[in-house]
């Protein structure tokens, strides 16, 4: 039999005061163990969703459960199943990392023999800053911090809502492995963020939600195998007239006179044709990057590629 899903979510509605409908019946089932992605642009609706889970929100209709616990039903048992980190790093200044761990615990309940303050602060790379006051720790730490205080009552399912805003990327990667780790340890682990390259690297399960409505939920390469396209773009010491001859195998734009935008496949870069193509072409180049995948390109990709499907399906 399978297991029932860590967080389930039925026609689950928000319309906030002002009147701004931040989600328009969401269905959504997060596979219990799964390390899961919840992608979405500013203003999507993923912190809205993340906050209904953590209680901070009420929602306005449809049915929420964590852990098998209604939400309205069962709201303590569906409240310590979550643990959360908050977008925002709040924190009691004067509060050292040891007592924070402590007296959250002891918010929850949690008796002495069965804290984990010393493991958790080892584990976020702490320990040496156990006696020190929150407010002299960097914005990594302070992240790491409340991922160790998201974790002190062993919750099955941890939530990390915009986890790397504000956090270098060596200090991310250390995130990340600690984060892995407790996934690998069987802790569901739901993040939100508005990077396909982070969603990418890290989450087995990627559920795309734009203006309160999810467009897709699927295992990562799957979905990775719909989004196609990447862009390479040039910059040039000098305007063009015409696409030189060497990259009419591409498929290229010109935006502006001076930059030239190579469309290709993300299953199949082959830079070194670009890189051959730019020599061949005599072609001296001020800038190459590659472009940033825009979540609104891949919404409409998406949502294009479903059209498609839907016109090529025989009528009954
Ligand atoms: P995301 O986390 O994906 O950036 P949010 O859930 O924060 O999206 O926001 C979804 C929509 O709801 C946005 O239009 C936002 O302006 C609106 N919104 C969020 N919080 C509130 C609030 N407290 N009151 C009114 N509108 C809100």
């Amino acid at each position: 039999m399978s297991r029932p899903p860590a967080i389930r979510a039925r026609k689950l509605e928000k319309r906030y005061a002002g009147g701004v409908h931040a989600l328009k019946g969401i269905d959504l089932d997060i596979p219990q163990g799964s390390l899961f992605g919840l992608l979405g642009p500013n203003g999507a609706g993923k912190s809205t969703f993340i906050n209904i889970l953590a209680g901070l929100v009420t929602k306005t209709s449809g049915k929420v459960d964590i852990w098998g616990f209604d939400i309205d039903d069962n709201p303590r048992n569906a409240r310590v199943s979550i643990g959360v980190v908050p977008q925002e790093l709040v924190f009691d200044a004067f509060f050292t990392p040891w007592e924070m761990l402590e007296v959250q615990a002891g918010m929850y309940g949690v008796p002495k023999h069965q804290r984990r303050t010393e493991e958790l602060l080892r584990a976020v790379r702490l320990w040496d800053k156990r006696d020190a006051y929150s407010r002299t720790l960097s914005g990594g730490m302070k992240r790491r911090l409340l991922v160790a205080k998201a974790m002190v009552h062993s919750p099955p399912v941890l939530i990390l809502d915009e986890p790397t805003a504000g956090v270098d990327i060596e200090l991310r990667q250390q995130l990340w492995g600690y984060v892995r780790e407790l996934n690998a340890r069987g802790v569901t682990i739901v993040l939100t963020t508005h990077y396909l390259e982070e969603a990418e690297e890290l989450c087995d399960t990627i559920a795309i939600i734009n203006h309160g409505e999810v467009i897709c939920c699927e295992p990562t390469p799957q979905l990775l195998a719909r989004i196609d396209e990447k862009e390479i773009v040039l910059d040039l010491d000098a305007p063009l007239k015409e696409v030189p001859e060497a990259f009419r195998r591409f498929h290229t734009r010109q935006p502006r006179p001076d930059r030239l935008v190579i469309q290709i496949s993300r299953q199949e870069v082959d830079l070194d044709a670009v890189i051959a193509a730019i020599h061949e072409a005599g072609l001296r180049i001020r800038d190459l990057r590659t472009s940033e995948t825009d979540l609104e390109d891949i919404f409409l990709q998406l949502t294009r590629a479903d059209d498609a499907e839907a016109q090529r399906e025989p009528v009954r």
